[in-house]
């Protein structure tokens, strides 16, 4: 059994924050996510885009963001339970929370902190029969690190903004040849994306091939080769080191949704007049999990939400101490040893 003051479910941005500011005040913490890194949204679906609403860095990357957190919450050694979803929530005898994951991990805690974001980030996969033997072996449906797709053969499968920015950044950059599918002669992406699509595949720079879907995959231990059927039912080989898939993530809440929490719109209701806490007593739902009227889904306002929680959990875990906010400027940030 893992034991911990504050147990936080996800290990996205709000949920890492959420360490520094439970530190501040002497709080342990213990991280789930189902995801094996940390850095939910911002590792797993847009590590190298910038961004720009990050009080104090005009521009960061996504996953930068992640790092620099990690070294911040570092001084108060959080403990990581990853690749594991949390998907039971109990009560022991002692009115300390219990939290089990599907691989039978536990968790004990007074307080439990749900930053579970979106929930668990499912890809749309289509249905080829031997697509899992080459999941990470050629087949991927998020581009991670564009890096490892250079002077490579690269086939992208969609119709929308995902495969469209995707094509043409490869296109622009330094893959050997890029080939874009898609099943219809309408996108759904950019017009702009679009038309840029167009103009690179007049010029040869894309491999547009329209009305088609790729119904077969070959290769030794890795993808080497891909089928494409068209419109008249012609069968068409192309090599290709890497397929990337992009139909599209749904988010699902999970199995967070079963906990006996007021749920709207696939969202935890919470007070956000006082401490974002939930219908039950000793949890809280913080960052983009969480629903309140004018809830904005952007990083910073998670940060805020996470910063006053801590404040509630401190009250709960310890009804009989008062703590005073102190500037870090004033008290340093002194981990615990
Ligand atoms: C392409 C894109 C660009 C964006 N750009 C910006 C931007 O410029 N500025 C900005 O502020 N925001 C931006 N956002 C939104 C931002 O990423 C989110 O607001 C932020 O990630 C929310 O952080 P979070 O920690 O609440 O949740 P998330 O980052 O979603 O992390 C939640 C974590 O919880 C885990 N989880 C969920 N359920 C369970 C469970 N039952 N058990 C274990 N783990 C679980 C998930 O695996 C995930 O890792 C962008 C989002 C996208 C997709």
């Amino acid at each position: 059994m893992i034991k911990t003051d504050i147990i936080i479910i996800g290990a996205g941005p709000v949920g890492l924050f959420t360490v520094f500011e439970a530190g501040l005040l002497k709080l342990r913490c213990h991280l789930i996510d189902s995801l094996p890194i940390p850095g939910g949204q911002c590792a797993e679906i847009y590590p190298k885009k910038p961004i720009y609403d990050i009080p104090g860095y005009p521009s960061i990357l996504a996953g930068d963001l992640v790092d620099n957190l990690m070294t911040q919450i570092k001084p108060f050694k959080p403990s990581f339970t990853l690749g594991e979803t949390a998907t039971h929530i109990e009560r022991n005898d002692e009115g300390k929370f219990i939290v089990t994951t599907k691989q039978g991990t536990k968790h004990e805690a007074p307080v439990v902190a749900i930053a579970g974001g979106l929930g668990v980030f499912i890809p749309r996969k289509p249905p080829i029969f031997n697509i899992k033997e080459f999941e990470n072996k050629g087949v991927a449906y998020i581009v991670k690190d564009p890096e490892i797709y250079r002077n490579k053969n690269i086939v992208i499968s969609g119709g929308g903004d995902s495969a469209l920015d995707w094509a043409l950044f490869f296109a622009n950059n330094f893959s050997k040849k890029v080939t874009l599918i898609h099943r219809s002669q309408s996108f759904r992406a950019h017009l702009d994306s679009v038309q840029q699509a167009m103009n690179m595949a007049e010029k040869g720079k894309i491999n547009l091939i329209l009305d088609a879907e790729v119904i077969g995959l070959d290769g030794n231990n890795k993808l080497e080769k891909i089928t494409v059927k068209n419109k008249s039912q012609e069968e068409i080989a192309i090599d290709s080191d890497y397929w990337l898939p992009l139909f599209g993530l749904t988010p699902k809440l999970g199995p967070i949704a079963n906990w006996g929490l007021e749920i709207e719109k696939n969202a935890i209701v919470v007070n956000n007049a006082t401490d974002y806490s939930t219908n039950i007593d000793g949890v809280y739902a913080i960052g983009d999990v969480n629903t309140y009227p004018g809830k904005l889904k952007l990083i910073l306002c998670g940060f805020h939400e996470a910063t006053i929680m801590v404040q509630a959990a401190f009250k709960k875990i310890h009804p009989n101490k008062n703590n005073v906010l102190k500037y870090t400027t004033v008290s340093g940030v002194n981990g615990f040893d």
